[in-house]
């Protein structure tokens, strides 16, 4: 059988050692005699797996105890209304960078809470590149941004600091938490669905500095309010334990394997195996701006008119998958998180180069 390549943007690849312990903890886990499916969030074996959930994130980004970890539900998209909820009043502003699909998604729920000063947008290029020039206002609460552009392909490969010193950074930090390390210190609020670099759908990571909460004057519904999830060691109901388990694999396949810093030598040097080739192969070119391309998503497309079908279809007989392009882009991505082994990259490489020479 021909080894498949899952190149999908979400939900995206996971280690084979992830789905192993996940088929047998559906059946027995850890030799309780009951799938991990069927066991109270209460029982004691799962109370500890979810700690030691938190530990693996707290061990691997170097989380101090200012800050708390959370598991929620509602994927990356109920955050961007929570976060405004919790933390923007309706007379104050709050910074957003505009520089994909899931930025302006945030920025409208933002807008149902209080004011938003946009401080940058690609938009009229296409979300091509990740903007230098930015215009901060001095009395935003917080500043926004999408670390990672899941669609097009760009990464903040430096953040920008806060105007003023009570304000702080809150990052989507979807497809690329875990790929690099990160200066935690800078953020009040990080949050990932996991089924971009760390699990399956079901489960998004919250990681929340406690002092920024307790600010605004509405009323926050309990499910909404993090102080309540913060309170209950994100047990105020039942959490999606299944899922957390798999992020909780995925966390300790990454620390077995070097941990955070070798992970992003490793996917710097997927990365720029495959841009190189798309530089060197005549038939394709990256529509994104040299130093903002993701080290996750690459983008890419035909440099002159071709079918993308059949480039697609040549790589699906290869085994190599999902690699079109967002249906608002078109052409090909290629998503290499974590769990993309190198010999992927090198598969889809050899393709590339097959089919020029074709
Ligand atoms: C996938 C994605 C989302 C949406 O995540 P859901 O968990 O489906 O809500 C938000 N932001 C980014 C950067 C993403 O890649």
């Amino acid at each position: 059988m021909t080894k498949i390549y899952n190149f999908s943007a979400g939900p995206a690849v996971l280690d084979q050692s992830v789905l192993d312990a996940m088929a047998q903890a559906s059946i027995d886990y850890r030799g309780n005699g009951m799938s991990l499916m069927e066991m109270s969030h209460r029982s004691e074996p799962v109370m500890t797996m979810v700690k030691e959930t938190e530990i693996l994130v707290r061990e691997l980004l170097s989380i101090s105890s200012e800050y708390n970890v959370l598991f929620l539900q509602g994927g990356a998209s109920l955050q961007f209304s929570m976060i405004p909820m919790n933390l923007l009043d309706k007379n104050q502003v709050a910074d957003y960078a505009n520089t994909g699909a899931w930025s302006a998604k945030a920025i409208k729920e933002a807008k149902i809470f209080g004011n938003v000063n946009i401080i940058c947008s690609s938009k009229e290029s296409g979300y091509n590149h990740i903007p230098k020039e930015l215009e901060q206002n001095p009395d935003s609460i917080y500043l926004h941004l999408t670390s990672n552009n899941t669609i097009y392909g760009t990464q903040w490969k430096t953040f920008p600091s806060p105007l003023n010193k009570d304000s702080y950074l809150v990052a989507d930090m979807s497809s690329d938490i875990f790929s690099r390390p990160l200066d935690i210190s800078k953020f009040g609020l990080i949050y990932a669905g996991a089924q971009k670099n760390m699990g399956p759908a079901g489960v998004t990571l919250v990681i929340i500095r406690r002092d920024i909460l307790g600010k605004v004057e509405r009323a926050i519904p309990t499910m909404m309010n993090y102080q309540a999830h913060i309170e209950k060691d994100s047990m105020f109901n039942t959490p999606p334990v299944m899922a957390i388990y798999a992020v909780n694999r995925s966390l300790k396949w990454l620390s077995n394997n070097g941990g955070i810093h070798s992970m992003a030598n490793t996917n710097l040097r997927k990365a720029t195996k495959l841009y190189d080739e798309i530089k060197r192969n005549s038939l394709f070119v990256s529509p994104i701006k040299e130093e903002d391309q993701s080290l996750m998503n690459v983008s890419f497309i035909f440099a002159s008119k071709r079918e993308d079908e059949d480039f697609l279809s040549f790589c699906d007989k290869r085994g190599l998958k999902t690699l079109k392009g967002h249906r608002s882009v078109g052409g090909f991505r290629a998503s290499i998180y974590n769990a993309m082994p190198e010999a992927g990259i090198d598969a889809l490489v050899q393709a590339m180069k097959d089919y020029e020479a074709s």
